[in-house]
């Protein structure tokens, strides 16, 4: 039986004070039932790790370099975040995926990379709305998938997270509905399944805006894990709320 998670992605938002006012009330959330964690900018993982040690919340990343360690001017390595007290690391992100023009292959080596490094990759995959509409969602999300596997072998794979994020949900307010992410979340275990002995414990989160108001019903589908939550981790109740709700 996979574990729950709810991961924030801060995406490139924040500011020392304003941080400090969310992290204060995070911190401050008491026992949480299943685990959570934020992924915020490199320059506040310290701050981050400080304000949140003790409490029921983890610190994350947003990206993490392929590379180990050398000349590779502006990148950050597995090694280094681990040092700042982060376990999760966002890899594959539709953003970096579309704006940085990161490859299906790219985004394996970096999930082997933060595994390597002792962190828990978040591994995002998803359709844009023109494949779905062209039906091929599924198509897409196993050649992703298939593309990280041929990187990782079984074994890896079973140590990853798995974020399945369809691009048209991302940021506009408008959620998959129950019946589509169910669709793809059983197709993603039968994939799963397919490869690798842990299928049934590797968590699979869905995240497109999700909120307050839709995670319940979200995080009850079949092969839903949890969530990676947006806009809504910038909002200390939104996010709570939400981790209550997985
Ligand atoms: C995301 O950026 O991963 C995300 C899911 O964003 P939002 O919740 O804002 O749609």
């Amino acid at each position: 039986m996979a574990s729950k998670l709810v991961a924030g992605n801060w995406k490139m938002n924040g500011a020392l004070a304003d941080n400090a006012a969310l992290l204060r009330a995070l911190a401050g959330a008491g026992d949480l039932a299943v685990a959570c964690s934020v992924c915020v900018p490199y320059p506040y993982l310290a701050q981050a790790h400080d304000c949140l040690q003790g409490s029921a919340i983890m610190t994350g990343a947003q990206d993490v370099s392929e590379y180990v360690a050398g000349a590779y001017t502006g990148e950050v390595s597995a090694a280094m975040l681990a040092e700042f007290g982060c376990l999760h690391v966002i890899v594959g992100h539709s953003e970096r995926r579309t704006l940085f023009a990161e490859d299906d292959r790219q985004v394996g080596r970096k999930a082997a990379a933060a595994l390597g490094g002792g962190l828990i990759p978040i591994v995002c995959v998803g359709e844009t709305l023109a494949q779905r509409e062209a039906g091929e969602t599924v198509e897409v999300i196993r050649r992703q998938l298939d593309a990280v596997a041929e990187v990782l072998g079984g074994e890896a794979l079973g140590r990853v997270v798995l974020a399945y994020e369809p691009v048209w949900a991302i940021g506009s307010g408008r959620s998959a509905s129950t019946e589509q992410v169910g669709e793809v979340h059983g197709a993603i275990r039968a994939w799963l399944r397919e490869r690798c002995a842990q299928a049934d414990a590797v968590s699979i989160l869905y995240g497109g805006s999700v909120k307050p108001a839709n995670a319940a019903e979200l995080f009850a589908v079949a092969d839903v894990d949890g969530g990676l939550i947006g806009g809504a981790a910038l909002v200390a109740e939104d996010f709570l709320a939400i981790c209550r709700a997985a």
